[in-house]
């Protein structure tokens, strides 16, 4: 056998969750760590958990996490010998694979050529099909011609689902119903393929109507061992992209298991795998069918962790080190069931669309030692910036069995605080308490399916509400008093009339209106008369109540009507967010003093929803358009957001132009209305 030595010392080319992530095992294994940061970076979690943290460019990643040479340059001089690239950026880039050995760096992941033969999906797909592999009926051929490819989607039948085969992260993909729309989808695909990566090949394969996502876990030292580590099941799916993942997959049997798992191991040794991979299938029925190789660490690992008890990450690193596999295939088991969530900055009733913000307040789940994990790059303070993914953490949890672990994931969800850009949280919950999700009926079209239950049009009013109110006046209260307090100290004259602090005298009566306003409701008057030592009677919208704040080591607590609950509020300006049980609560303070806002934004100018690049302009001044006809194409986060024309009307002027960056509420377009016919 080989001598082999574990690393001292190693780079990790990545950021975010998954760079902490590599450093932990790193730290345990006693590896020393190598952080790179971006300017955006500075500060940011992953480099302070390293021994040392090298500044690698600008914010975009083209400019920093993707730039290979730099890298390269930073492991010579930090003396790292090998270079864990965790997932995204150049994870599967097999020129930078090939960099690393001629540098003499170990790369952390599978040589060069098995990169380059999974990444085509079309190629995978050919070598799949020669090596027995069960494929999705479909063509995914050299020739790309409109006709071909239009004939070739009526002989496999619609609908069909146009694919980029360089792609990834959803992009480049298109459903389609039937032939008139093929043209144009296939066109579409194409012009995305070609801006994401360079290369506009696209397959089409039988869109599968309500399948799950099963994908196997593959290991593979350089001794020729090749194993599988189970299965996971990623249904829960939005924009065709996974949001919660589990293993074991519920009803899988042991002989589909072994056939999958079979399967799985016969793709990785047709690519001479070595190192961690994951085949992603599609399953319908009985039958399931290769979609991919993602030919690197995978977001939802830790799934496989938590029912397994290995950490792949260790096995990773053993692997690149020269080690065997350190666990025989019959030796693996799986105990119990294992369940991650994504917690992403994003508005789901805005299709999903990336938020970005400073996390003003954020408060994870306790972490309970093989019950409850959180993976995370950020801390309270940080900003969700448009430069990078939009998800703030993963949450994993492990049950003994299904239900329990079902169980937790709502218990844990409802810990999880987080005050500042929009996140899913709320849409995770509804999963998890979801009756059909303990039933486990899983297919890709969970979320699209049960949208109605899912994404509530309007916060519910309930008990919550009144606990929320009630918090919002007394917080504020409390604060005013504090205020006056302040004041009567600075004046420094302690028979200043604010020294008395006391609102309630200074106007004479005996009670005192606070206005708010929730959402685009109209605003509420809610009238709080103090009964002294700190308990108000208050009138909510819901009646009349008797409240009371106390404030302890662990937060605030509040009194209603004799029931004590726990809270925050976290106050911006004049925006309070109460949050109760996990859930937030924005409740805005009107000034009766302050001017009126002026609002100018008509519905004849189009703003950037997000900040972002512009990626294509498609009117020009003068031009005529309809409604809802695209004008411009935004990238932010692994997303493209078309704008659309919001009336018929003329383009008066386009303000930016394809390649500029744009600041979240830019004008993109300005429009004249269509005159009205005499
Ligand atoms: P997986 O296929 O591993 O389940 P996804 O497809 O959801 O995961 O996300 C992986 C992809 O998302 C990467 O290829 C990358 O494009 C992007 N990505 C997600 N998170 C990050 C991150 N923190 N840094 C860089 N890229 C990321
Ligand atoms: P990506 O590179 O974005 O991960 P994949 O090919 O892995 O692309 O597909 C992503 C998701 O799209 C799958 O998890 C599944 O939900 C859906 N999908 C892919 N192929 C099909 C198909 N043939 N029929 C139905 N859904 C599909
Ligand atoms: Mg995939």
């Amino acid at each position: 056998m080989r001598e082999t030595r574990m690393f001292r010392k190693i780079l990790v080319a990545n950021r975010g969750e998954i760079a902490c992530r590599v450093m932990t095992t790193a730290k345990r294994l006693g590896i020393a760590t190598v952080a790179v940061y971006s300017e955006a970076d500075a500060g940011a979690r992953h480099a302070r958990l390293a021994d040392e943290a090298w500044p690698i460019g600008p914010a975009a990643a083209r400019q920093s996490y993707l730039v290979g040479e730099r890298i390269l340059e930073v492991a010579r001089r930090s003396g790292a010998e090998a270079i864990h690239p965790g997932y995204g950026f150049l994870s599967e880039n097999a020129d930078f694979a090939a960099a690393c050995a001629e540098a003499g760096i170990v790369f952390i992941g599978p040589p060069a050529a098995a990169i380059r033969a999974m990444g085509s999906k079309a190629e995978s797909k050919a070598l799949m099909e020669r090596s027995g592999v069960p494929l999705v009926p479909g063509y995914h051929g050299e020739a790309q011609d409109l006709p071909l490819l239009a004939r070739e989607a009526a002989r496999i039948g619609y609908p069909v689902l146009v694919k980029a085969s360089a792609g990834g992260g959803g992009k480049g993909m298109r459903v389609v119903g039937g032939p008139e729309e093929i043209e144009a989808a296939i066109e579409g695909a194409k012009r995305e393929a070609l801006a994401s990566f360079g290369d506009d090949r696209v397959l089409i394969e039988k869109y599968l109507t309500r399948p799950r996502h099963i994908e196997i876990q593959v290991f593979a030292d350089s001794f020729g061992n090749t194993v599988s580590l189970f299965e996971r099941d990623c249904s829960i799916q939005r924009r065709h992209q996974k949001v919660i993942e589990e293993a074991p997959a519920p009803g899988m049997d042991p002989a589909r298991r072994k056939a999958m798992g079979e399967a799985a191991v016969a793709a990785a040794r047709a690519v001479g795998y070595v190192g961690a991979g994951t085949v992603e299938f599609i399953a319908e029925g009985d039958a399931f069918y290769f979609m991919e190789m993602n030919t690197r660490l995978q977001v939802e690992h830790p799934v496989t962790e938590m029912v397994t008890g290995l950490d792949l990450v260790e096995w990773q690193l053993r692997v690149a080190a020269g080690e065997p596999l350190p666990v025989r295939e019959d030796r693996l088991r799986i105990q119990g069931h294992a369940i991650e969530a994504r917690i992403y900055a994003e508005d789901p009733a805005r299709d999903f669309m990336p938020a970005v913000g400073t996390l003003v307040h954020l408060r994870q789940p306790g972490e309970v030692p093989g019950h409850v994990r959180v993976d995370t790059g950020v801390r309270q303070g940080d900003t969700i910036t448009p430069n990078y993914d939009p998800m703030i953490a993963k949450l994993i949890v492990w049950g003994e069995d299904r239900a329990a672990a079902v169980r937790r994931l709502s218990a844990a969800l409802a810990e999880y605080e987080v005050v500042g850009p929009q996140t899913n949280l709320e849409l995770l919950r509804a999963i998890a308490g979801h009756r059909a999700f303990a039933a486990a009926e899983l297919d890709t079209g969970f979320i699209a399916r049960h949208a109605g239950d899912l994404l509530p049009a309007a916060p519910a009013a309930g008990p919550d509400e009144a606990f929320a109110w009630a918090a919002a006046v007394l917080v504020t209260l409390r604060d005013q008093q504090a205020e006056m307090q302040a004041q009567a100290r600075d004046s420094g004259d302690r028979w200043s009339p604010w020294a008395e602090a006391d609102a309630w005298r200074m106007n004479g009566e005996g009670y005192q209106d606070l206005h708010f306003r929730q959402g685009d409701d109209q605003p509420v008057t809610i009238r709080a008369y103090p009964l002294g030592e700190g308990r108000f009677r208050l009138d909510l919208p819901g009646g009349l109540v008797e409240a009371e704040l106390a404030e302890d080591e662990a937060g605030l607590l509040l009194l209603l009507e004799g029931v004590s609950r726990r809270l925050r509020v976290v106050r911006r300006g004049a925006e309070l967010v109460v949050v109760l049980n996990g859930r937030n609560h924005m409740l805005h303070r009107i000034d009766p003093l302050a001017p009126p806002r002026t609002e100018t934004a008509g519905n004849d100018r189009v703003r950037a929803p997000v900040p972002g690049r512009i990626s294509r302009v498609l009117v020009q001044p003068g031009e005529m358009v309809a409604k809802n006809a695209p004008l411009v194409v935004i990238e932010a986060m692994k997303m493209e957001l078309t704008m659309r024309a919001p009336m018929d009307g003329r383009v008066e002027s386009v303000h930016h132009q394809a390649e500029e960056m744009v600041e979240e509420g830019t004008e993109l377009v300005t429009f004249e209305m269509e005159a009205a016919a005499p």
